[in-house]
């Protein structure tokens, strides 16, 4: 059942260049986080969502510190290496001050186009809207630019339904996972959402509806191991779900940037784009990247566990992401002020040796466990 989505994740480049042909569409690389992709398929791209990969740094270093997360070192690696040579043009946002500088580093060394969608840091939707008005325009002309085709209102309307419609599929299989958790594996459920970030869009629903229609034939039976709940930006590396799946535990929900914070969005409201994509931007959860006083982390993460019937909640903290780590030290207080067991694991993308994380996810389960 989830083989094909783990051919797609380990099988990146492949897959994307066997799409670029068959669709004849320029490949945008989506760069960490919220970029709404609606935008770049629209205009006839490709797109096609950059977290972070396992090579190891070889190059990055001449450009980024060491203490930069390895989520920025990782992509840059791979213009670097000539690997990403598909890539036609980058789209970011300014989810964090990291990203700001990458954009800067392509502009200056590379001659590929780059397109930025600022987050506005602003407290009211009005200011918000009147904002991003303007930044809309030049990322939607940006991008007409780059493919040399029109983004229309029918366009926009198809492009909506289908990014929609695969995050409403999704989270049919994040609601799954928290009904009938050991029903699949967390590697299994992982690689599933990791492949859209490569697959065209329709392929990737076609194979979200065939699974879900699987899941639906298999048999639910009670499974009473320790429910976790992850939190963090990035859900990889995928090497360590193995780990959990090893110790027993139940992964039940997450609070990852391209986990269930990307897949909870509704549809791209397209009539007015801009209030559209501040809607887009703003909701439904919050994100220790995007400023918004009026949706409180705690409150959310508390209700979640909550929902989820979660034992505990892990911090999956990729080194050195600094938005991330800010947040941290209250949200893991604030839960064991309420009794729930709240630990973190810290992460490079890079790394293959798993020995140390393995004790360390031992000692938690075992604190779950006890619970
Ligand atoms: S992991 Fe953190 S620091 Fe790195 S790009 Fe993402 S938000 Fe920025």
């Amino acid at each position: 059942m989830f083989q094909p989505f783990h051919d797609v994740v380990t099988n990146v480049s492949d897959t994307i260049k066997a799409y670029e042909k068959e669709l004849d569409r320029p490949v945008i690389g989506v760069m960490p986080a919220y970029f709404p992709l609606e935008l770049i398929e629209a205009a006839g791209g490709y797109p096609v969502q950059l977290w972070g990969n396992n090579l190891p740094i070889e190059n990055s270093d001449a450009y980024l510190q060491s203490y930069c997360c390895s989520v920025a070192r990782s992509i840059l690696e791979l213009e670097l290496r000539g690997i990403a040579g598909m890539v036609k043009a980058y789209a970011f946002t300014s989810l964090c001050d990291t990203l700001v500088n990458l954009r800067e580093i392509y502009r200056s060394i590379f001659t590929k186009p780059t397109l930025e969608l600022s987050i506005p840091i602003t407290r009211t939707v009005q200011a918000r809207n009147d904002y991003l008005q303007s930044v809309v325009q030049s990322v939607t002309g940006g991008l007409e630019e780059i493919t040399g085709e029109k983004i229309t209102p029918e366009r926009l309307h198809r492009a909506s339904k289908q990014f929609g419609r695969a995050r409403s599929l999704q989270r049919r299989l994040y609601r799954i996972r928290r009904e009938s958790p050991g029903l699949f594996a967390n590697h299994d459920f992982y690689a599933v959402i990791k492949a859209g970030f490569f697959l065209p869009v329709d392929v990737y629903n076609a194979m979200l509806e065939g699974l879900l229609q699987d899941l639906d034939k298999v048999e639910r039976t009670a499974d009473n191991r320790p429910k976790l709940l992850l939190s963090g930006m990035v859900f990889d590396p995928l090497g360590v779900y193995k780990i959990l799946d090893d110790s027993g535990i139940r992964v039940v929900d997450d609070d990852f940037a391209n986990g269930w914070r990307t897949a909870a969005k509704g549809e791209l409201k397209t009539e007015n784009l801009a209030q559209g994509i501040t809607e887009y931007l703003f909701n439904p959860v919050p994100c220790c990247c995007v400023y918004n006083p009026d949706n409180d982390r705690h409150s959310y993460l508390l209700q979640k566990v909550k929902d989820a019937g979660a034992d505990g909640v892990l911090f999956w903290y990729v080194k050195f992401c600094e938005p991330d780590a800010f947040d941290r030290p209250q949200l893991m207080n604030r839960l064991k002020e309420e009794g729930i067991p709240a630990g973190f694991v810290d992460l490079e993308l890079t790394m293959t040796n798993f020995d140390a994380l393995r004790t360390r996810i031992g000692a938690f389960c075992e604190i779950l466990q006890n619970k």
